[in-house]
């Protein structure tokens, strides 16, 4: 069976990235004579423009249909006056599909590279041997919490996001968490603030049970998300997998990101299912960490890196094909090495020129 994938390049500068992430894969799969059947369509802004809508109820049952999504980055200011009644998931064409998917854990991997170290706010020492996964849960807490709002008026306002989590919502997040620690250097860092939030509490509580029982293996250890992002800063070296709920994910996530030299760098995986073989078996979406960055696009400066390396995340978590995801990770590393560099890394290659230097590295390894 071919692996089935729904591209989606969405707005700005994601068609040009998923343009590059595509051809990649291309290139992989003809190595490992792994068949791909792609199908392309239209997300938020380009969807609105060509249909009216942020996203067609056929995307929506393509991706059902789909072992994998390559999306590329949705929004821009040409459709941010757009208000569309319902919750915050129908004001943007890839919150819709996050929620249709319910791909509730969000991988964000953020590693140092040695041609980059000299751009980041880290001294060499301090970040050459960082690599972290951040997990960060992606469908629940105060930032999806249906109950929200502003009551009242004038002075006696009141505003309010419920930060509730089930059991059943932290246990199948902290089994995805455990299961990709085990793929790596089997150590956990949980995140909470258990000394202050009812919510922290059971989060603490129910991933303390499901590590002992279920992943006697994997090192677990919890920190109050205060402390962790001091942390993250001082020895990012020392991280492996992060577990945080939504919130604080979104923030330990960015702040990772720094160690890589460039948002551009970062690629990102959602999941909704992860066996104990490591594969995911629902549909799930693979994508830059970047936004659609309004500002370079169609100049063909665009970093790739975070969108090829999402395609790395979707031959290891879609399609188990650890080798292959290996050789792409291996190509960039190569590529950076040989002093290739788009601007946002202080280079002066374009997108499709980082593209074919990775797929010739891709070639010969
Ligand atoms: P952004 O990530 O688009 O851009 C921030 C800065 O980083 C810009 O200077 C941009 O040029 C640069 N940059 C980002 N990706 C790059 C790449 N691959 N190569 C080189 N430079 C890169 O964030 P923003 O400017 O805050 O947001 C722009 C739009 O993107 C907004 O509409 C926002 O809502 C949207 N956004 C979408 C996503 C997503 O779809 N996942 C994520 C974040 C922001």
């Amino acid at each position: 069976m071919p692996l089935k994938i729904l591209a989606l390049g969405g707005d700005g500068i994601g068609p040009e990235v998923v343009s590059s992430g595509l051809k990649v894969l291309e290139a992989v799969a003809g190595t490992i004579s792994l068949k791909v059947d792609i199908t392309e369509d239209l997300l938020h802004g380009a969807a609105w423009d060509a249909h009216g809508t942020f996203i067609r109820p056929e995307t929506i049952r393509a991706a059902h249909g789909s072992d994998a999504l390559l999306v590329g980055a949705v929004g821009g200011p040409k459709w941010d006056h757009i208000k569309i009644d319902g919750g915050p998931e129908e004001q943007d064409g890839l919150m819709k599909l996050r929620h249709e998917l319910e791909v509730f854990a969000s991988l964000r991997w953020a590693r140092a590279y040695g041609p980059l170290l000299s751009r980041t706010p880290f001294r060499p020492e301090v970040a050459r041997n960082a690599d972290i996964m951040v997990v960060r849960e992606l469908c629940g807490g105060a930032m999806f919490s249906p109950t929200r709002g502003i009551d009242g008026t004038g002075k006696s306002r009141r505003a309010y996001d419920l930060n509730e989590y089930t059991e059943a919502e932290i246990a199948r997040f902290a089994r995805i968490g455990f299961e990709v620690a085990r793929r790596r250097h089997g150590k956990v860092l949980s995140v909470d603030k258990a000394n202050v939030f009812m919510a922290g509490k059971l989060w603490r509580e129910v991933v303390q049970e499901i590590g002992a029982r279920e992943f006697p293996d994997v090192t677990l250890t919890h920190f109050f998300t205060d402390n962790a992002a001091y942390q993250l800063t001082c020895r990012p070296g020392d991280f492996d997998v992060i577990l945080a709920d939504n919130l604080f994910g979104d923030i330990l996530s960015d702040q990772s990101a720094a160690i890589s030299g460039s948002l551009g760098m970062l690629p990102s995986a959602c999941l909704s299912h992860l066996s104990t073989g490591g594969r995911s078996e629902k549909p799930a979406i693979y994508e830059p960490v970047h936004g659609s960055a309004p500002d370079i696009a169609g100049t063909g400066s665009a970093n790739p890196i975070g969108a090829i390396l999402s395609v790395a995340m979707l031959l290891e978590y879609s399609a188990a094909e650890h080798e292959s995801a290996r050789k792409i990770e291996v190509a960039v590393e190569s590529a950076l090495k040989a002093g290739f560099a788009t601007p946002d890394l202080g280079g002066t290659n374009t997108t499709q020129e980082m593209t074919d230097e990775v797929i010739q590295q891709v070639l010969r390894a």
